[in-house]
């Protein structure tokens, strides 16, 4: 019996976590949380497991969304061996334990947990490099074959995997969050060879015409006119970035245009757990699909904003400030950098990545010169910057969630991380190219069968 239960993440981008059970083994793929939502709400619903076996989780990568809920799972399994790639252990150690400092900020100590609790969890956590391969089995596993797994680099983050399970005649992929063709710094995906039973995919960029999107070339021509035009008037840009994936790869398009002469050579400014990322990326430089494993983010020289009170000096000195959180959340840098910067007439805030409704990451992005924007401290502000997007996605487009449905050519389809009408798009793509294919649009709670025990 081969059965797919969303926890989470199913019709949504926040707390993805997905219950499979294989003749018994109880597996969840991946476990996060719900960025946007403090405590209980933020987790995926841990009660079903209360009635079902469950002996692995298995992680796609380390973005919050997906290993966030992690201790909380521990705490109330604490049996759970947890398997991911070195690079996503690596990347875990250092966000898992950043996140005890905010959460306890937000949190009664009881729906809390402690750095030692982390340290605990992460020596549970065996290790799988790409292409090794590791037999699982639980413990009420039904059969004496075990299940093979193997990780294939995803090309979305440092470490990121796209999970394929194989039983008996089954070959079950879950793409995790996947990018298929290549960014600045990392390669893009690599995808099994032969074909696999089950496809379970995201679904982010679905709704996302790809034409509106440009590609890499036309995006960073297009961001570095508009960021000289800013420099030269004497204004500074602020980029707000998630620290984990999209900060390393907008300083490698930054340093890359500058070292060709196209963008205005200014000082750089950053700061907090991103640059310790970047160090992962640096050490993991040969181990994945890199572009250049030359070139080194710790050769781009850079200026710490940490103890900048007073932001007038970017009024002086046209520079680039490339701060965290992505979606510019209350408290943070970016949201600190944001509120002044508004308020310039020279100065430019730049959008590089994708922004949850409800933050104000999206309302400034939304936004353009003359409007007025609230802040979530109740402040009003004229936005007197100027605002642009731009886009350096980290998620494969539309077209390539369905090139990737081609060259796999599954018999099953389980679409999951994108809302309604991104599903709407791919599902009916996928159906025009084989109407065969068993699809389905998973909904948080619903079990999905893929093999009964009489098939
Ligand atoms: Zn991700
Ligand atoms: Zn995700």
């Amino acid at each position: 019996m081969i059965k797919f239960i969303p926890l989470g993440g199913a019709e949504e981008i926040g707390a993805s976590c997905f219950y499979l059970n294989i003749d018994g083994t109880g597996i969840l793929l991946d476990c996060g949380i719900h960025p946007q939502k403090t405590g209980i709400e933020s987790l995926p619903d841990f009660d079903v497991l209360k009635d079902l076996n469950l002996d692995y989780v298995i992680l796609s990568h380390a973005h919050q969304d997906h290993i966030g809920a992690l201790p909380f799972l521990v705490s109330r399994f604490p049996h759970v061996r947890i398997i991911a790639t070195p690079q996503t252990i690596e990347i875990a150690d250092l966000t898992l334990h950043n996140a005890v400092n905010i959460l306890n900020d937000q949190l009664s100590e009881t729906d809390s947990y402690t750095h030692e609790d982390v340290d605990l969890l992460l020596r549970s956590v065996y290790e799988l490099k790409y292409l090794d391969t590791m037999y699982i089995k639980g413990m009420r596993h039904y059969s004496d074959l075990p299940i093979r797994l193997n990780f294939y680099d995803a090309g979305h983050i440092i470490g990121s995997a796209s999970v394929l399970l194989e039983y008996k005649h089954d070959r079950i992929l879950y793409t995790g969050d996947i990018k298929l063709s290549k960014q600045k710094l990392l390669a893009g995906a690599i995808l099994p060879e032969q074909r696999v039973t089950t496809l379970i995919t995201e679904t982010t960029y679905g709704s996302t015409d790809t034409k509106k999107m440009g590609n890499l070339k036309s995006e960073t021509r297009r961001f570095v006119k508009s960021a000289n035009k800013i420099l030269a008037e004497g204004g500074s840009i602020l980029i707000p970035v998630f620290a984990l994936g999209k900060m390393q790869e907008i300083f490698s398009i930054i340093s890359g245009e500058i070292e060709k002469g196209r963008l205005t050579d200014v000082p750089i400014y950053t700061g907090g757990i991103g640059e310790k990322i970047s160090k992962v990326y640096d050490n993991n430089r040969y181990k994945v699909n890199y572009v250049n494993p030359d070139f080194r983010l710790s050769d781009i020289k850079k200026e710490s904003y940490f103890g900048i009170n007073d932001l007038s000096g970017f009024g002086k000195t046209p520079s680039i400030v490339i701060a965290s959180s992505g979606m510019i959340l209350p408290g943070t840098f970016s949201y600190k950098f944001a509120k002044f910067w508004l308020k310039q007439k020279s100065f430019g805030i730049f959008i590089v990545g994708y922004m949850d409704e409800e933050t104000p990451g999206f309302r400034i992005a939304q936004s353009s010169r003359g409007d007025i924007v609230m802040l979530n401290d109740g402040e009003e502000i004229k936005v007197e910057c100027t605002v642009e997007k731009f886009f350096f996605p980290t998620h494969s487009n539309r077209e390539e969630i369905i090139e990737i449905f081609m060259q796999l050519n599954p018999s099953n389809v389980i679409m999951v991380h994108g809302e309604e009408e991104s599903k709407n798009w791919i599902g009916h793509r996928m159906l025009e190219i084989n109407p065969s294919i068993r699809l389905y649009a998973s909904r948080k709670l619903n079990p999905i069968v893929l093999r009964s025990d009489a098939d």
